[in-house]
C-alpha cells in the first residue's frame, strides 16, 4: 500500500519555491531535467552526513521507510515505537491532514520530543526554517509536545585534532522561534498549495528569479525552451537580476540589446563578438606580458576536493584538499615538452606525498604558470598553514609564479568564441580549436573534485583504476592547453 499523502516537506518547500514546479513535480516528472553527477554526489553527501549526526543521540531505533514509495510502513512503525516508550528515533515520519515528513532524529525527553534536522550546510538558512516549521506544524498537530527543534549543521571552524570529534563538527541551533512564528504561514500555504495541486492544467507561471532561488529548479530545461542561444542570459558578469529585468522589458536576444540599457564595457565586447565577429589582439600589451616570463617554465595545474566531514589532521570541513597535480615542463622555446603528473592514494593525507612530489618536480627555479593563480597559491598556503614543515620551501615558489589567465582576464585577446568569459573552458576550443575538453569522462573541475571524493569508498580496483585515469587525463589537459595557448600567445607578433 503506497503512503496516500498529498504533500511532503520537500514537495512543500518547491511550491514555496514556484506553483508550477510543485505542480510538475508531482504530475510530470517525466520533464524532469536529468539528474547531473554532481547533485547526485550532494545528495548522498547530505545522507552520510546525516547518518553521522546520529552518533549524537546513539542508541536509537531507525525507522525510514524500506523505499521511497514506502512511507506508510515508516509512519506506521514510528507510531509504533512511540507507544513502546523508545527514546530516541531516526527517520521518524509523521503524517498530519495528507501532508508527510520524516525528521532525522526525535528524541523523548519527560516534559516533550525534540526534533533534530540534520543539514549538511554550515549554516541556517529560510529553507531549513521553513522544512523544521512544516516538521513541528505535523507533529504539534499529531499531538505530540514538541518541546524544541533544531537543526544540526556543520561547523566550518572545527579543526580536526586526532579523533573526529562529532560534538565540536556539529552546531546544533534551536530555530524553535521562528519555527512558531510560522505555523499560520504553513497552515495557509498547505490549503494553498493543495488548491494549486487540484488543479486541471500546469499552473502559468513565467521564468524568473525564483527558478534557481533557493535552488535550481529540475525543469529548467522544460520552462526555458523558449530562449534562444546568444541571449541576455549569456551576458557573462551581469547580474540575473538585471537579466530578468531585461527579459521582462522584451529585450531577450543579444541583438534587442541597444546601448541604453546599462551595460558595461566587457559586456559591450561580449556583445560586439558575437553580432559583429569583432576580435581583439592588443600586440603591444601580449608582448608586454611574454616580457614578463622566461624559460624554463613549469605548466601546472592542481585539483582538490571539499570534503565536508574532515577526514585528516588539521583540515577543516569542506577545506580544499589538494589531491593531484599535472605539471608540463619545457626548457627552452625549442626544447621537448616533458610531462609529469601525480595523484594520491584516497586512503592517506592527499597533501603531504602531494607537496613532497610537487616540491622535487618544480625544484629551485623556472617559472612557474598557472591559469588563475589565486587557487593554486591559496592551496599552497593552505598546506603552509597546516603541513609547516613544508612552509619554507613553499614560500620560494610564490615569487616565481606567473598567470596566464591575465591577458584575456584583461581583454589583450579576445575572441568571440570565448563567450565573454576569460575561463580556460571558453579560451581554449576559441583558440585551439584542436584540443578539447568535449567527451572527456571528467571535464571540470567539480565532477574532478567528486570523482576523487567518490574513491574513498569504493573498493571496486577496476573501477577505482578508470576513476584515476579519467582524473589524470583531465588534469594533463589543463596544463597542455596553458603550453598551447603560450604558444599562440607567442605567434601574435
Ligand atoms: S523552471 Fe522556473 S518557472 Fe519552471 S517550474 Fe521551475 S521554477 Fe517554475
Amino acid at each position: 500500500m503506497a503512503s496516500s499523502h498529498i504533500l511532503s516537506k520537500s514537495t512543500f518547500l518547491k511550491g514555496l519555491q514556484c506553483d508550477k514546479h510543485l505542480y510538475l513535480y508531482k504530475n510530470n516528472k517525466e520533464l524532469l531535467d536529468p539528474l547531473s553527477e554532481m547533485q547526485q554526489a550532494i545528495f548522498s553527501r547530505g545522507t552520510d552526513v546525516g547518518i553521522l549526526a546520529q552518533q549524537l543521540f546513539p542508541g536509537g531505533i531507525d525507522a525510514a521507510p524500506p523505499s521511497p514509495t514506502k512511507f506508510d510502513e515508516s509512519i506506521k512503525l514510528t507510531e509504533e515505537l512511540i507507544k513502546k516508550g523508545e527514546q530516541i528515533i531516526y527517520e521518524a515520519s509523521f503524517m498530519f491532514e495528507q501532508v508527510l515528513a520524516a525528521a532525522d532524529i526525535v528524541v523523548k525527553e519527560q516534559d516533550g520530543w525534540k526534533i533534530y534536522e540534520v543539514k549538511s550546510s554550515t549554516a541556517v538558512n529560510e529553507v531549513h526554517i521553513n522544512d523544521a516549521a512544516v516538521q513541528y506544524w505535523i507533529v504539534s498537530n499529531l499531538g505530540y509536545k514538541v518541546k524544541d527543534i533544531s537543526i544540526v549543521h556543520i561547523n566550518n571552524q572545527y579543526v580536526r585534532k586526532g579523533e573526529l570529534d562529532l560534538n565540536s563538527l556539529f552546531n546544533i541551533e534551536s530555530v524553535l522561534k521562528f519555527v512558531l512564528e510560522k505555523q499560520k504561514f504553513v497552515a495557509d500555504e498547505v490549503a494553498r498549495q493543495k488548491r494549486v495541486l487540484n488543479k486541471k492544467s500546469i499552473p502559468k507561471v513565467d521564468i524568473g528569479m525564483h527558478c534557481t532561488d533557493p535552488y535550481p529548479c529540475g525543469f529548467i530545461g522544460y520552462c526555458w525552451k523558449h530562449i534562444p542561444e546568444n541571449s541576455v542570459f549569456d551576458i557573462s558578469g551581469m547580474h540575473l537580476k538585471k537579466k530578468f529585468e531585461l527579459y521582462e522589458k522584451g529585450i531577450i536576444k543579444l541583438s534587442d540589446i541597444t546601448s541604453d540599457v546599462g551595460i558595461n564595457k566587457n559586456q559591450q565586447l561580449q556583445i560586439q563578438g558575437v553580432l559583429t565577429n569583432k576580435t581583439i589582439i592588443d600586440k603591444e600589451a601580449i608582448k608586454e606580458f611574454l616580457s614578463t616570463i622566461s624559460y624554463p617554465m613549469y605548466f601546472v595545474d592542481f585539483e582538490s576536493f571539499q570534503p565536508p566531514v574532515p577526514l585528516y589532521e588539521n583540515s577543516k570541513p569542506y577545506q580544499q584538499i589538494p589531491f593531484q597535480y599535472s605539471v608540463h615542463y619545457k626548457k627552452s622555446p625549442d626544447s621537448e615538452l616533458h610531462h609529469c603528473e601525480f595523484i594520491a592514494e584516497p586512503d592517506t593525507d592527499p597533501r603531504i606525498p602531494f607537496i613532497e612530489n610537487l616540491l622535487k618536480v618544480l625544484g629551485n627555479k623556472g617559472d612557474i604558470i598557472v591559469y588563475n593563480k589565486s587557487f593554486e597559491i591559496t592551496r599552497l598556503k593552505e598546506i603552509q598553514r597546516d603541513l609547516p614543515k613544508y612552509a619554507k620551501q613553499i614560500e620560494k615558489l610564490f615569487d616565481r609564479v606567473i598567470d596566464l589567465m591575465l591577458p584575456f582576464q584583461k581583454r589583450y585577446y579576445y575572441l568571440p568564441e570565448m563567450k565573454g568569459s576569460y575561463s580556460i573552458k571558453y579560451v581554449l576550443p576559441a583558440l585551439v580549436p584542436e584540443l578539447s575538453y568535449d567527451n572527456m569522462a571528467i571535464a571540470d573541475g567539480g565532477t574532478a573534485s567528486l570523482a576523487y571524493e567518490s574513491l574513498l569508498t569504493l573498493d571496486d580496483f577496476i573501477k577505482i583504476n578508470e576513476i584515476k585515469k579519467q582524473l589524470l587525463e583531465y588534469c594533463k589537459l589543463d596544463t597542455l592547453a596553458m603550453v598551447r595557448i603560450l604558444e599562440r600567445l607567442e605567434k601574435v607578433y
